[in-house]
């Protein structure tokens, strides 16, 4: 898998990501607090004060984000889900489960840890601020404050019963239990979750409308964040049920086109990517499967250089490939697939190419088992 963004560290075999976005956060959130909040709120502060208790709320608010997650991870690991990477970015952060937890609830508890965590470190900086107010600085008493406060909100925020928010995976699970139908569990709160989506954007128009553009701006790009993430959810969910069981052989293109690693990429787009209209050809040798040539590494070769260049020296050679065996499992292909960003992967029986398989062949499979209702 890629690494996404800088590793700040790992426990428990849990990789910590910082994505490069959560950096344009992080700047706006200070920029905000140094501007706007610790100005208005402590009289006299002077401008390099404002900036360093700034940074160190900002700062703070981060590592709350990322306990939430870490309660979403280790709770996850307690039930044997397993957790690859904890990802912080621009929209806050991210426990990112291997495969999906299999028991409604185990999903319930995951869920729950992490606004659990929120609301606990919310109670502990609020009420440090209480019991420390006439000890310390007022700069130290805003930010105590500050923090407790935001805990509160990400409780209530993620307490939304829209899908993805932990809310939404809590309301999934109950209903998936009392019902044993993870889809149609997941249907209704992905539906709530758009619905919320569209809320937040509407809001945000509002605001922005109202003045606060930064505010306005920042609401409209989460709750665009949320839609998708609400209908991919339930996208995945019915990719998984659709296909559970499926072998790859079953959906695969069988007895694919092949060409020959030697014949030029002129002859190679005219003869055989304009007459079969498929995006990709296995390259093969004297009955050896040898490589993958993509219509995209066509594309990077200059025209003017395509009757010189041959399939072997643009192709993809086959030890640099993924491959899948014939009675993989369509759903974990596909998730393979998603992980490596490629749209097609060759399917190999005993070293020996028997099909081709495509998300649009999965993808199809599934309309086509739906609109028959099997
Ligand atoms: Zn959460």
């Amino acid at each position: 898998m890629q690494k996404q963004g800088l590793t700040l560290g790992s426990y428990r075999g849990i990789r910590i990501g910082l994505d490069y976005s959560w950096f344009i956060m992080f700047v706006l959130v200070v920029f905000i607090l140094a501007n706007y909040f610790f100005p208005q709120n402590i009289e006299g502060l002077s401008v390099g004060a404002s900036w360093l208790l700034s940074v160190i709320a900002a700062l703070l608010f981060f590592f709350s984000i990322l306990m939430h997650e870490f309660a979403h991870a280790i709770a996850a690991q307690k039930r044997n889900v397993d957790i690859s990477e904890i990802i912080l970015f621009i929209f806050g952060g991210l426990a990112k489960m291997k495969k999906e937890p299999e028991r409604a609830r185990d999903e319930f508890v995951i869920a729950g840890a992490g606004p659990l965590c929120s609301f606990i470190l919310g109670v502990m900086f609020l009420l440090a601020a209480f019991l420390l107010e006439s000890m310390v600085s007022t700069g130290v008493y805003s930010v105590l404050w500050y923090i407790g406060y935001l805990n509160i909100l990400l409780v209530i925020f993620n307490m939304v019963p829209g899908f993805p928010l932990d809310g939404g995976r809590m309301l999934r699970a109950v209903i998936w239990h009392y019902s044993g139908n993870l889809r149609k569990s997941t249907r209704i709160v992905s539906n709530l979750g758009q619905i919320f989506a569209f809320f937040l954007m509407f809001t945000g128009v509002l605001v922005l409308f109202g003045g606060s553009v930064i505010v306005g701006v920042v609401w409209i790009f989460v709750g665009m964040f949320l839609l998708q993430s609400a209908k991919s959810g339930y996208y995945m969910v019915a990719m998984r049920e659709g296909l559970s069981g499926i072998p790859v052989k079953k959906i695969m293109t069988t007895n694919p086109s092949t060409v020959h690693p030697d014949i030029s990429l002129r002859n190679l787009v005219n003869e055989y990517f304009f007459k079969n209209r498929f995006s990709c050809f296995p390259v093969m040798k004297r009955d050896e499967f040898v490589g993958l040539v993509e219509i995209n590494q066509i594309k990077a070769v200059d025209r003017a250089k395509w009757e010189f260049t041959r399939v072997s020296d643009v192709m993809t050679p086959r030890e640099a490939l993924r491959t899948v065996e014939p009675d993989t499992d369509a759903y974990d292909v596909l998730m393979q697939m998603i992980d490596a960003g490629s749209g097609r992967l060759p399917v190999l029986d005993k070293g020996e190419l028997i099909g081709i398989i495509s998300r649009k062949d999965i993808m199809q499979f599934v309309e086509f088992r739906e609109t028959l209702g099997t």
